[in-house]
């Protein structure tokens, strides 16, 4: 740490992504798609794409703006656009929140969100989940704190209906509720329509999972007019060019093959349920999930030692030390033969562990 660093960054504790162990493992820990991204975005970007990259692109964004409004059914007012949701909630915490405000967050939900609050002095208010790891929204109706909620939450794929999230919103118009739907595609049904209805609603989304384009960084968030001026404004204040043009022909090229998008997330539920099935029959205890990934608990070993069990063999899954979920690992869904790879030496770790202490016991008996 240098001496110029700034007095509210000196107790930074950085943000954990999965691991990245490169091509000889098989990655499940970040929630990244196995399937490439739609094949139209090499047609679209051309030579002279690349030649045009010499300019500043529209500041405006106009042909993003309107291709997403389109998608999502609302007006180009209600769109805001940035580099991944990541930056949408950067931009949405600098606008609306400032050093000492409460933030209302589920104790078990995306990590990100604390180590955001604690980088800017927020405050957060946990929120305990049951032992299902099911979000009670009941306590975010009685109080006045802005909030988030990740639905599907993760890493415990756990989704809220709309009504559920309706009542949250409606229940005192003078707080701010911040929906991130980053796992919506896979199942679950968006809230973004309530954004013509209530003007302190924020719906995030992004390209990262269900457009299988992690790594070219497109997100957005959707609300009422008033807020999505306050957004561009602020944002206009910090890094107006946010999207390289190459950001923006990747996004629209992905919008505009709904039938590969609606293919891939298609497969992935299909694969996720039945890993799902496959596992409980197994005996593995499985939250239901709308995501792409599952939350499981192993039967006789431990979810850290399953971790490093599947480590050593060159597949990566999310293990977390935070209590409440260390009993679970969280396996992002993958192609349907690599599904079967983990679902094998899932058994084999799990059965190999049960008869170590099996014939420990047995030696303690004798
Ligand atoms: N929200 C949630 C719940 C996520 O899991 C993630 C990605 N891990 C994000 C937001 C950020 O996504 P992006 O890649 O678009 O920044």
């Amino acid at each position: 740490m240098s001496r110029f660093l700034s007095k509210q960054f000196k107790q930074l504790t950085m943000y954990e992504a999965g691991e990245q162990l490169g091509d000889r493992y098989l990655k499940l820990n970040a929630n990244e798609s196995p399937y490439p991204p739609s094949p139209l975005i090499k047609e679209v970007i051309s030579s002279s794409h690349i030649n045009q990259l010499k300019r500043y692109g529209d500041i405006s964004y106009q042909a993003l703006h309107e291709a997403l409004a389109n998608q999502v059914n609302l007006a180009v007012e209600n769109v805001v656009l940035g580099a991944g949701a990541d930056d949408v909630l950067d931009l949405i915490f600098r606008t609306y929140f400032q050093p000492g405000d409460t933030l209302l967050l589920p104790n078990i939900t995306y990590p990100f969100y604390e180590t955001y609050a604690n980088s800017y002095g927020y405050q957060v208010a946990e929120m305990l989940v049951d032992d299902q790891l099911q979000i009670e929204l009941s306590p975010y109706i009685e109080s006045d704190e802005p909030c988030v909620i990740v639905n599907p939450n993760a890493p415990s794929g756990h989704f809220h209906p709309v009504s559920e999230i309706e009542r949250v919103v409606q229940s005192n118009p003078d707080r701010l509720v911040i929906v991130d739907e980053a796992y919506i595609d896979f199942g679950g049904e968006s809230v973004a329509p309530l954004v013509k209805k209530y003007d302190n609603l924020i719906v995030v989304q992004t390209f990262s999972k269900s457009r299988n384009l992690a790594g070219a960084r497109i997100g957005y968030a959707l609300a009422a007019p008033s807020l999505t001026e306050d957004l561009k404004k602020v944002r206009g204040t910090i890094n107006p060019f946010y999207l390289s043009e190459l950001q923006v022909l990747t996004a629209l090229a992905s919008l505009s093959d709904d039938a590969y998008f609606k293919q891939s997330t298609s497969q992935i539920m299909t694969t996720r349920d039945h890993f799902s099935h496959q596992l409980q029959a197994a005996g593995f205890y499985v939250l239901p999930s709308l995501t792409n990934f599952v939350l499981v608990k192993p039967r006789h070993i431990s979810a850290n030692d399953l971790y490093e069990g599947l480590k050593a063999q060159h597949i990566l899954v999310r293990y977390y030390t935070k209590p409440v979920i260390n009993d679970y690992v969280r396996i992002s869904i993958g192609l349907d033969h690599d599904m079967t790879r983990l679902f094998d030496m899932m058994l084999t770790l799990d059965q190999e562990n049960h008869t170590s202490v099996l014939a420990s016991m047995d030696r303690k008996l004798a």
